[in-house]
């Protein structure tokens, strides 16, 4: 007998997201609407509605004043209210009324006093002149079963009736950014003592698919309010008329692929051989079948690769923005044949995308499409003239393929702000860590350490993520995206130490500290004596009047804060 490890491999609900929740909870909501009018022998065996109301649900009990969602933070759970009342701003809340950081930028001046009047104490916080939540911008933290919640003392004072919107008793908010892994638009605060229903995005889609009617009317919201609008920015569609756009809209198919939480995930899969990766990655399209739409990438990453040998060999990564299956969609129209994909197209990830038909292609978009708007044509057709639009072709065909491998295998794609080092001019002199210590109270943000190939390095210092999926979760908000730059930042104030930011970074590049007085003692929690803890990690000097010191001090020109997402900006940097 072989003399092997054996786990049980974990399944769909092996986490529920409340483990409290009992079936006394759940026979109480199939009571009310709408799982009242859910027919249960419309789910399947596998997943019947009792089990997704048990595992993909959790019941929060809220006072007035506790804001639900806030405006700009990722989460991954749409929200039923069960009784009570909310209200929605229809006007952008301040930063800090949020829990957020407000930094302003310091002028020269302070900035250069900063240098000397740095704490010799590692970690040291003066928290003496610090506003907490609670004074001035009139929010406060509250404790309750479900977590710490930010809340407003007054709510008329922060959002004035004129500026919102009263949401009641089976209403439902929260589900587009939900199901498509965007900020949220808008924030929810309880106007009453509510009970609201927080159902993740799996087991949300779930009801969605199984009931016509809740799926049709928030399908109906999403088609109205957001996806003409994405429709109108892709490229290929922005000179349709209105007419021909809500037609689109009307028939674009909505698909997501790989794991949501694909962070945790990933750390175990970077152990596997990068064959066997790839061939676990979810397909979008595979080279060789038959092209049936085109495909427009609306969050997360995907692998384009192709058949090499018996394995696959990386030609691309596509991300926001970027579509799939144009070339081989106008090739056939244009010359009746009908070639299959010449590539195959990966969920690297959680990866949510836009189908548009061939059929629909054919009959709206096609006949209007001006010729200047063709892409370039499939390989054995080259030579006719006609390949003009360069930005619909693969983006990173010429770029190194060892180092296209290496910033795919390890996600850094997914770096807006990545800090990258040339080894080959970088001397060890370390003067970027020290110039990050003298901007941070001493304390350096990065470690000039991280994942190398050949002489690129990619420093363990935040990237500043297309998909920070360090924000899913956070209890307080205190991680969130400036308003202005959409760096990630970091709340010293509302950071309550619970490790979620860090737990979730799949790059290890937040660090939690104890943090301590000018005097170097630890700085400990009134009512517990515990010393405090908190999260920190590079925030792009985001005070700094000259953006990242690291930048800026290294002598060498070794190190650049790089966009990675754009195959165009690494080989600039890398080429020169
Ligand atoms: S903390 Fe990690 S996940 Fe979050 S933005 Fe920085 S590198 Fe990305
Ligand atoms: S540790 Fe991270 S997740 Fe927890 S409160 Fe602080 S910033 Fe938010």
């Amino acid at each position: 007998m072989e003399n092997s490890t054996r786990i049980k491999f974990p399944a769909r609900w092996s986490e529920p997201l409340d483990p409290d929740m009992d079936a006394r909870a759940v026979d109480g909501l199939l009571k009310v609407a709408p799982f009242t009018a859910m027919n249960p022998e419309s789910f399947s065996e596998s997943m019947p509605l009792s089990g997704i109301l048990k595992n993909d649900s959790r019941l929060q009990q809220l006072e007035k004043g506790d804001i639900i969602v806030r405006e700009g933070d990722y989460g991954g759970s749409a929200f039923l209210i069960v009784s009570g009342e909310a209200l929605v701003s229809t006007r952008s809340l301040p930063p800090e009324v949020l829990g957020r950081g407000n930094k302003e930028r310091k002028g020269w001046g302070r900035a250069i006093a900063q240098l000397w009047r740095n704490s010799n104490q590692t970690e040291a916080r003066d928290y003496s002149k610090t506003k907490t939540p609670n004074q001035d911008t009139g929010t406060g933290l509250r404790d309750h079963s479900s977590g710490t919640h930010v809340f407003l003392h007054d709510i008329p004072r922060v959002i004035p009736p004129e500026h919102s919107i009263t949401l009641g008793e089976g209403e439902i908010f929260g589900e587009i950014s939900a199901l498509t892994r965007s900020a949220r638009s808008a924030t929810v605060v309880a106007n009453s003592k509510m009970v609201v229903l927080e159902i993740r995005w799996q087991g949300f889609r779930e009801l969605m698919l199984r009931n016509e009617a809740m799926g049709q009317h928030i399908e109906k919201r999403y088609r109205e309010n957001s996806l003409q609008a994405h429709l109108r920015e892709t490229e290929i569609f922005r000179d349709l008329p209105d007419d021909v756009i809500r037609k689109l809209a009307d028939r674009t198919i909505f698909q997501t692929f790989g794991n949501y939480q694909w962070s945790h995930k990933f750390k175990s899969t970077l152990k596997k051989d990068i064959s066997q990766r790839i061939l676990n990655e979810p397909l979008i399209a595979e080279q060789g079948d038959y092209v049936d739409g085109l495909v427009l990438i609306r969050n997360g990453f995907a692998r384009l690769s192709r058949k090499h040998g018996e394995g696959h060999q990386t030609i691309a990564y596509l991300g926001k923005g970027d579509t799939f299956g144009f070339r081989e969609v106008v090739h056939n129209w244009a010359t009746g044949q009908q070639r299959p994909w010449m590539l195959s197209l990966r969920s690297l990830g959680f990866v949510d995308v836009l189908k548009i038909p061939v059929t629909v292609l054919e009959e709206l978009v096609l006949p209007q499409l001006r010729e200047s708007s063709f892409p370039a044509p499939l390989p054995d057709l080259a030579g006719d003239g006609k390949a003009r639009n360069r930005r619909l072709t693969p983006r990173a065909k010429s770029m190194e393929p060892g180092l296209m491998e290496f910033l795919v295998e390890n996600r850094f794609i997914n770096g807006t702000q990545a800090m990258m080092i040339d080894l080959d001019r970088c001397t060890r002199c370390d003067d970027c860590v020290r110039a990050c210590a003298s901007t941070h109270d001493n304390n350096p943000r990065f470690v000039r350490h991280g994942p190398v190939h050949d002489h690129w390095m990619i420093a363990n210092a935040c990237m500043h993520c297309l998909d920070p999926v360090c924000m899913i979760g956070c209890p307080t908000g205190a991680i969130g995206r400036d308003r202005e730059t959409g760096n990630v930042a970091i709340n010293d104030t509302t950071c309550i130490g619970c490790s979620t930011c860090a737990n979730n970074c799949p790059y290890h590049n937040i660090q939690m500290v104890q943090v301590n007085d000018n005097r170097g003692n630890p700085i400990r929690d009134s009512e517990t004596s515990l010393p405090v803890i908190k999260a920190t990690k590079c925030d792009l000097c985001l005070e700094q009047p000259f953006g990242p010191a690291c930048q800026r001090a290294c002598p060498h020109d070794a190190l650049v804060r790089i966009d990675i997402s754009s195959p165009d900006d690494v080989m600039e940097w890398t080429e020169k």
